[in-house]
This record gives C-alpha cells, structure tokens and sequence, in this order.
C-alpha cells in the first residue's frame, strides 16, 4: 500500500458516505437546516488549522485565526438584535445550545441564587445545561400552541418572588416555533415589581429571521433581552453546526478571565475554537445582505403559507404560528416520516420551509401524504 492514500476499501467507503448523503440531503424537509449554499471559494482555508481560541475581541499570540471576521458577524447580530450601543459582546458558538449554556452561565453569575422559568416546550439541551449549571428551576406549561403560559408564569414567580428570576424565553419552539413574547414576560416582572431579573432569548431558527418579518416579534435586546443565541447552521446555512451569541459586554465583564498561554482573555467556555465557521458565517451574510437575507425569510414565509393551504385543501389538519416557516399536523405513516425525515411527537409531525424547500417538494409530500389517506 502507498503511503498518504485510501486503501480501495477505505475509498469506497468514502464514495458510499458521499452518495448517502447527497441523497439524504435531497428529501429533507423534517429540521431546521437550509442548504442552499455554495462555500467552494472557501475550500483553500480548511486546509489550514484555524482556531480562534479565547476571546474574539482580545488578540491572542495564536495567530492563525479569523478573528477579524467573527468581530463583523458579532457586530452584525449585536446591531440586528438592537443591542445597546458600545454595549455588547459575542462570540461564534458550536451551536445554539452553547449560546444558551452561556445565556444561563452569565445569569448565574450575575444571580447565584436565582431561579430558572422555562416553559415545557423548551428545547431539550436546556435541561441539561441547566443541570450542568446546578441551578435551580421550574418548568412553567405551555399553551397549546407551544408558547408559555403567561398566567402560568406570573402565578409561579410570585410564590417565589424572593428569588432572582431567570427566565430562558422559546424565540421559536422547536416543534411549533412558538415565540414568547418578551415585552409580556417584562409587563409580568413589572407588575410584581421583581428588580432582579434576566432573561435570555433561544431564538435558535426563529430568532435568526425575526428581525426581518413585521410586525417584528417582541425578542430582541430593545425588547428587553440580556442576552440572544442563534444557530448558525438553522436559517443561515453551514455544513458544520455553529451559532451566535450576543450578551451585554458590561454582564460579559464580570466573567473575564486573562489567561497567559494562550495571550487572550477566557470569556468563552471551550478552550480552542472553531476558526472555520465565523468565516463561513462573515461569508453568508457578506453575500445575502440584509435584503438577500429579508427576501430568504419571505420566501421560507411563502412556502410554509403554501404547504398549510395545500395539505388543508386534502383534508389534513395542518397548522402554524403566525409568521413562522413550520407546518404541524398530523403524524403521517412511518415511510413517509422516513423518507422526508420528519421529526414526531406526540402523533404530531412538522415540516420546517426553509430557504431551500420549493413548491415542488411540497407538491410532491402532499401528492404522497394523500395517496396515504386513500390507503388507511
Ligand atoms: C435547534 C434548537 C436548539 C439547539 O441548537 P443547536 O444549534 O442544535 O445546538 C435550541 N433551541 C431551540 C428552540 C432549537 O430549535
């Protein structure tokens, strides 16, 4: 065997893994990833081991980084997100449940002895974190269209009103793409006058396209949040899972930590980090804009409106949040789960429209989804 090269084995084992994938990829309509992207002019850099370990904002002696592009995107989202002026701060994360473990990190910090609302709708990682984080917490319900019960909420914090109030606020639940609204959480902590509160927004896949659709929801930092995570690979697009996080920098202070080794300050909470993916992020937002990125979220709109009224038109009770891209209804048989990949629970299904889905794979779901009624 030659050295460096794939015994022919090994390289038809890669050739299968290319061929299940793009296959894969093509009836995919069940979670929250887009693929309409094209990175081939960025081929050159993964030849290159680039990590932006420590704080993108504070130079590091390691120098072969993108840390110049990872401060654009994070400026990007602080701006989009209306964060205070000169007030804020972010990193590129490996995803939006790094985001939210940092949402709660720093709510803990700032609140020790708070407690953490969440609703039950919430995605499953925050659970985790929160167990991780040892902090304390109680599961409020949800309405039944997934986005909490305010009433709920209000009840719970004024049994234990001695308590700091953390609340993790749904920017879009996982399965209904329900959204919290935040200047109601606020009303609820005014009205009971709680002065220690933070509230952290996981806007995972809503809250990467919020900002471009009116009325625009109630989510951001002007809206009331201290701290926002995003996924990157949801709405915007990678082919590797990553996201954003922004904070307020005077919150992000109180945790930094200089370090020698590495010649930067400790603000994130992995040592190396992914030095490809704020360059795949700087890229897609450089090419989209704004406008490309507003006309992506209308057509994911459009679509989603499509699927609802096509699915409905063949007798299936099919619904969504207003303004969302996710279309719930009735569980489907398990082949056509398979092939399209939805995700179920509780004999529920959805299909997420993201920018790449068109009318003709809806066209297609629908003509397979009532060949199946027939045959029931
Ligand atoms: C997808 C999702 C997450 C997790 O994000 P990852 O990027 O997969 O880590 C968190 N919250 C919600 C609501 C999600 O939909």
């Amino acid at each position: 065997m030659q050295e460096n090269t794939l015994s022919p084995e090994d390289q038809y084992t890669l050739t299968e893994l290319l061929y299940k994938i793009q296959l894969k990829t093509n009836n995919f309509m069940g979670y929250p990833v887009s693929k309409d992207f094209d990175f081939t002019e960025l081929i050159p850099f993964l030849n290159y081991p680039m990590n932006n370990l420590g704080d993108p904002f504070v130079d590091s002696t390691y120098g072969v980084d993108s840390r110049e592009m990872e401060k654009e995107v994070i400026e990007f989202f602080a701006t989009l997100f209306r964060a205070e002026k000169d007030n804020w701060w972010g990193y590129v994360t490996n995803g939006g449940s790094e985001g939210n473990l940092y949402g709660l990190y720093l709510a803990r910090e700032l609140h020790p002895k708070g407690m953490v609302y969440c609703s039950e709708s919430t995605h499953y990682s925050v659970q985790k974190n929160i167990h991780l984080l040892n902090m304390t917490n109680i599961v409020i319900s949800a309405q039944e269209n997934g986005e909490i019960n305010y009433q709920d909420l209000e009840d719970t914090i004024r049994m234990n009103r001695h308590m700091p109030v953390i609340i993790m606020a749904n920017i879009g639940t996982t399965m209904t793409e329900a959204r919290d609204d935040i200047s109601k959480i606020k009303d609820i902590l005014k009205k009971m006058a709680i002065k220690n509160y933070y509230i952290h927004a996981d806007g995972a896949l809503s809250g990467s396209y919020s900002a471009f659709i009116e009325p625009r929801p109630a989510f951001d930092f002007a809206d009331g949040a201290d701290s926002i995570a995003i996924s990157g690979h949801k709405f915007f697009g990678s082919p590797m899972p990553c996201g954003v996080v922004v904070v307020k920098k005077s919150n992000r202070d109180r945790i930094a930590r200089s370090v020698a080794y590495i010649g930067s300050v400790d603000t994130t909470i992995t040592g190396s980090r992914n030095g490809h993916s704020p360059l795949f992020l700087w890229y897609t937002l450089k090419k989209h804009g704004i406008d490309g990125l507003k006309k992506r979220a209308q057509h994911s709109l459009a679509i989603a409106q499509y699927a609802e009224r096509k699915l409905k038109e063949i007798g299936i009770a099919a619904w969504r949040n207003p303004n969302t891209i996710t279309v719930n209804f009735p569980a489907p048989s398990s082949a056509i789960r398979k092939k399209w990949q939805l995700a179920s629970e509780n004999a529920i299904s959805h299909i997420i429209c993201m920018p790449n889905v068109q009318k003709e794979q809806i066209d297609q779901l629908v003509l397979e989804m009532k060949a199946d009624l027939v045959e029931v």
